[in-house]
C-alpha cells in the first residue's frame, strides 16, 4: 500500500486497470522498484474518452468563463499545497534532484494561475468587413484532447498541456510516460479536489506502444498534444492526416550555444555546464552543442571544465544535489553508445557509483560535425564543444541540423546579436542567457523539432477552432 495514488484516473475516481497489468517504478537512484501502477488497456482508453466527451457536452464546454477560472486558480492552489508531495515522488520516479522537483511544482502552478487569468483575456475579433454589418471571431473548444507527456518533465508538461486545454473549455485524456505517471495521477486527483467535473482531466497511465495508436485514432479524439521524440511524433502525425486531427508536436533537438570572443567569457563559461548537463542532459532544450569563436576557445574550455568539475552529482534526495542518475538502465547505455562512438577526446563519462544510473558529465572536444555524437540527441550528461572562425561557416552548421528547438547566444555586440538570433532556425533563442521556459511566451520548435506551440496565449489559441460570424444590417 503507498500514501499516493497508483491507479488510472477515469470519471473523478481511480480505477483498476481491468486486464490487472501494471507498470513497474524503479526509483534511478537505487535501482529499486518502489510501487507499481495499473497500466490501462483499450477498455479503460474508451471509457476515459466516453466520459470525456459527455463532461464536455453536459458540463465543461458551457461552463461559465469565471467558474471555469475559479477552478483552474484553485488546481494551482492544491498544486503549491502539495509541493513537496509532488516533488518527493517525481525525485523518486525519475531521479530528479529535489531542489529542480520542487521548482518544478511550483512552474506547474504558475501555468494553472496563467491560464486561470488568461480565461477573461482571450478575445475575438471585430472586423471591419467591406459589405457592412458587424464580423466577429469566436474561439471555440475543440472537444476531447489527447495530451501525451514524456518522462523527462513529467509534471510541467502535464500541466502546461492540461491547463491551456481545459482553460479554453476542452475536456482532456493525458497519457503520462510509462517510467513517470505518479505525478499526474496526483494531478487528475487534485483537478478534482479543485472542482474540475469528473470526466474533464482523465489520466490514463499505460504503454504508448499498446495504448497508443489507439488513442490518437479514437474519432472522438479532436487534437493530440504530443511531446516526446521526433520517431513518435512523426507517427503521430501519420495517424491523425486520414481525419485531418489537429496535432502539435515538442520534440527532439540539438541546440546550439554559440559563444562569441566578445562576450562576457566568465559568465558564458560558468552558466554553461548547467544550459546542457541539468536534468542530466535530459533536456530537449540542452546546449549540447557548443561553438566557441576561435581566439577565446582554450579559455572557454578551461573555465567550462573547471565549472563542471563543480557540480554536485549524487542522491536526488539531496537538497544541494545538482545532477542526478539517468532515468534508467537503458537510457544511460545509450549515452554510453554514443561516448564509445567518438575518437574525440573526452573529459568525464564515467560511472561514479555502482548503484544507480548515475554518469558523470562528460565534455567531448573537436568532434568531427559528421559523427553521430554531434549530430543526433544523446538526451544524457554530453556536450561537444568546436571551434570557429567564420560566423557564416558557424551558422551553416549550426543550421545543418535536422533539429531546431533552442538556443543561446553570448555576445556583447547587439547588432551582431540581433543579426546571428535572426538566423538561428530555431523556436526558441536566448541572448546573453539559457532561459528556454517562460509561461507567457511561446515555446516550440521549428523543423523536425515540432509543430505548434506550448505556452503562452498560443498554446491556448491552438486548442480551439477559428469561428466567423456574420451578422447582416
Ligand atoms: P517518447 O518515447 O517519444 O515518449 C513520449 C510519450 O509518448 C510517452 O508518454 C510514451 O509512452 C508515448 N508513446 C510511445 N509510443 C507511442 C505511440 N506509438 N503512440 C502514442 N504515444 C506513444 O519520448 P521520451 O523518450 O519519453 O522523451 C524523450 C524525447 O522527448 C526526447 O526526444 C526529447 O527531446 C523530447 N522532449 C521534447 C520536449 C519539447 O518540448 N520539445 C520536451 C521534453 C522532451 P510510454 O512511456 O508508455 O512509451
Amino acid at each position: 500500500m503507498t500514501d499516493f495514488p497508483t491507479q488510472l484516473f477515469i470519471d473523478g475516481e481511480v480505477r483498476r486497470a481491468r486486464s490487472g497489468k501494471t507498470i513497474a517504478q524503479t526509483n534511478a537512484a537505487t535501482e529499486e522498484v518502489f510501487c507499481e501502477v495499473q497500466s490501462a488497456g483499450v477498455p479503460e482508453l474508451e471509457a476515459a474518452v466516453d466520459g470525456a466527451q459527455r463532461c464536455f457536452a453536459e458540463s465543461w464546454r458551457d461552463l461559465k468563463p469565471g467558474r471555469r477560472a475559479e477552478i483552474l486558480f484553485q488546481i494551482a492552489r492544491l498544486i503549491r499545497d502539495n509541493t513537496e508531495k509532488l516533488a518527493q515522488l517525481e525525485s523518486r520516479n525519475i531521479g530528479k534532484p529535489i531542489s529542480d522537483a520542487r521548482d518544478e511544482v511550483q512552474l506547474g502552478a504558475r501555468v494553472f494561475e496563467f491560464y486561470a487569468g488568461a480565461i477573461s483575456r482571450f478575445y475575438g475579433q471585430t472586423i471591419p468587413v467591406a459589405r457592412g454589418g458587424l464580423d466577429i471571431t469566436l474561439r471555440q473548444p475543440m472537444g476531447v484532447v489527447a495530451a501525451i507527456v514524456p518522462w523527462n518533465f513529467p509534471f510541467p508538461i502535464a500541466c502546461w498541456k492540461a491547463a491551456p486545454a481545459l482553460a479554453a473549455g476542452n475536456c482532456v485524456v493525458l497519457k503520462p510516460a510509462s517510467q513517470s505517471p505518479l505525478t499526474a495521477i496526483m494531478l487528475g486527483a487534485l483537478g478534482s479536489q479543485a472542482g474540475l467535473p469528473a470526466g474533464a482531466l482523465q489520466i490514463l497511465p499505460g504503454s504508448g506502444s499498446q495504448i497508443g495508436d489507439a488513442l490518437v485514432q479514437h474519432p472522438a479524439i479532436r487534437k493530440i498534444s504530443f511531446t516526446g521524440s521526433t520517431s513518435i511524433g512523426a507517427r503521430i502525425m501519420a495517424l491523425a492526416a486520414p481525419e485531418l486531427k489537429r496535432v502539435s508536436l515538442e520534440l527532439g533537438g540539438k541546440s546550439p550555444n554559440i559563444v562569441f570572443a566578445d562576450c562576457d567569457l566568465e559568465q558564458a563559461a560558468a552558466s554553461s555546464p548547467m544550459s546542457v548537463f541539468a536534468n542530466t542532459g535530459q533536456d530537449c532544450c540542452a546546449r549540447s552543442r557548443i561553438f566557441v569563436e576561435r581566439s577565446i576557445f582554450d579559455a572557454f574550455v578551461d573555465k567550462f571544465i573547471a565549472a563542471t568539475r563543480g557540480l554536485r552529482v549524487g542522491d536526488p534526495s539531496r537538497d544541494d544535489t545538482q545532477l542526478g542518475p539517468l532515468v534508467s538502465k537503458s537510457q544511460r547505455e545509450t549515452v554510453e553508445e554514443f561516448l564509445s562512438s567518438t575518437k574525440a577526446a573526452i573529459t568525464g563519462g564515467k560511472r561514479p557509483s555502482s548503484k544507480g544510473y548515475y554518469l558523470q558529465p562528460a565534455v567531448v572536444l573537436n568532434v568531427e560535425p559528421t559523427e553521430r555524437i554531434w549530430r543526433e540527441e544523446v538526451f544524457g550528461p554530453v556536450v561537444c564543444i568546436r571551434a570557429f572562425d567564420d560566423e557564416k561557416q558557424m551558422l551553416a552548421e549550426v543550421n545543418a541540423s535536422p533539429y531546431g528547438l533552442s538556443g543561446s547566444l553570448w555576445t556583447n555586440d547587439l547588432k551582431r546579436a540581433l543579426r546571428v538570433a535572426r538566423q538561428v532556425e530555431s523556436g526558441v533563442l536566448s541572448i546573453n542567457s539559457h532561459s528556454s521556459v517562460h509561461v507567457e511566451a511561446p515555446f516550440g520548435g521549428f523543423k523536425q523539432s515540432g509543430l505548434g506551440r506550448d505556452l503562452g496565449m498560443s498554446a491556448m489559441e491552438g486548442y480551439t477552432e477559428l469561428k466567423n460570424i456574420y451578422f447582416a444590417d
